[in-house]
């Protein structure tokens, strides 16, 4: 994480907790559960009441103690950390909701952008809320929206898909869900799944324009354009990319929505040049359409030209 301060009029290392609390957070938050975002690189990417609620909070949950202190530390902020993660969340969840019956104000973060998406946070978020305690939210970054602004997509209509399974055949099946909905598609990849999963998204969504969004917010930021089938080989080629990464992918064109006519004309004509087998794979890539629709359409066109 970037730890350039340099433009922020914040307290700095050594003021005291109370001093922070003052500038940040004059009135004592009402007790209940905050899930407080945190940079996703760039160290001043923090809100000021971030910096109240993490300063003021009885006690905070993280991910991982060690990320979390350095971030508070940078801050001048001494608070006391308790883990929450995917291994112990449900041991800690009854113990979340003592302190909230307690009446404790209760802050919650993840290693890096907003809890609860692709990150723990959203079963706590959901029990405690049931449970009739406070739960809200101190918005501020996410990798997903950051990606999606800078990826030169619709913004208009998104859809976020996480992260894709690992394994091929799996991951394959997710994106065969995702292929029509009608909205930017926005993925968290690790980067040394992102060559294999580019691949995937151009055999399954078509050969769409996408980018790929990479170290966002930090000082070697990257946005890669172009279409899947470019980005695929250009990683398959470089190997994977240092950071992290999210890939956005545009909504299926017109080329995804064309008609059965137009697919069995575009066949018709690949058909008189090339074989059946490249025809499909063409007009596959071409239209979005599943690869056994496409199939079954020129298996037809062949028997109609030898009757
Ligand atoms: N909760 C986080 C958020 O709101 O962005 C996401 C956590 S998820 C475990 C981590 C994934 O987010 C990474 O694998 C990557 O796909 C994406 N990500 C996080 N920080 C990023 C960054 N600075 N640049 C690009 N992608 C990032």
């Amino acid at each position: 994480m970037s730890s350039d301060l340099s433009d922020t009029n914040l307290p700095r290392a050594g003021q005291s907790r109370h001093r922070i609390m003052e500038v940040l957070s004059p009135e004592k938050p009402a007790p209940g559960l905050y899930l407080v975002a945190t940079p996703i690189g760039h160290a001043s990417d923090i809100t000021l009441r971030a910096l109240g609620l993490l300063a003021a909070a009885d006690v905070l949950y993280c991910e991982d103690t060690r990320v979390t202190s350095k971030l508070l530390s940078l801050y001048g902020i001494r608070q006391k950390l308790e883990p929450y993660h995917e291994h112990n969340a449900a041991r800690m969840r009854p113990k979340i909701a003592a302190r909230l019956e307690r009446g404790e104000v209760i802050a919650m973060v993840s290693d890096a952008g907003t809890p609860a998406i692709s990150d723990p946070g959203f079963r706590l978020a959901r029990d405690m809320a049931s449970a009739g305690h406070l739960v809200t939210h101190c918005p501020g970054p996410s990798a997903a929206l950051t990606g999606l602004v800078l990826s030169g997509l619709a913004t208009n209509r998104f859809f976020f898909c996480g992260f894709l399974p690992p394994k091929h055949k799996a991951r394959l099946s997710d994106l065969e869900e995702v292929k029509t909905v009608p909205a930017t598609l926005i993925f968290y990849e690790s980067p040394k799944r992102l060559a294999a999963s580019l691949r995937d998204m151009e055999t399954v969504l078509g050969d769409r324009p996408s980018a790929v969004a990479r170290e966002l917010t930090k000082k070697f930021e990257e946005i890669r354009k172009g279409p899947l089938s470019e980005l695929a080989s250009a990683y398959e080629e470089e190997g994977a990319p240092k950071g992290e990464v999210v890939v956005v992918v545009d909504a299926p064109g017109e080329s995804a929505e064309q008609s059965q006519e137009q697919i069995r004309d575009r066949l018709s004509a690949l058909l008189n040049e090339v074989s059946l087998k490249d025809a499909v794979a063409e007009v596959t890539r071409e239209s979005g359409w599943k690869r056994s629709d496409v199939y079954d359409l020129a298996l037809g066109l062949k028997k109609a030209e030898t009757l």
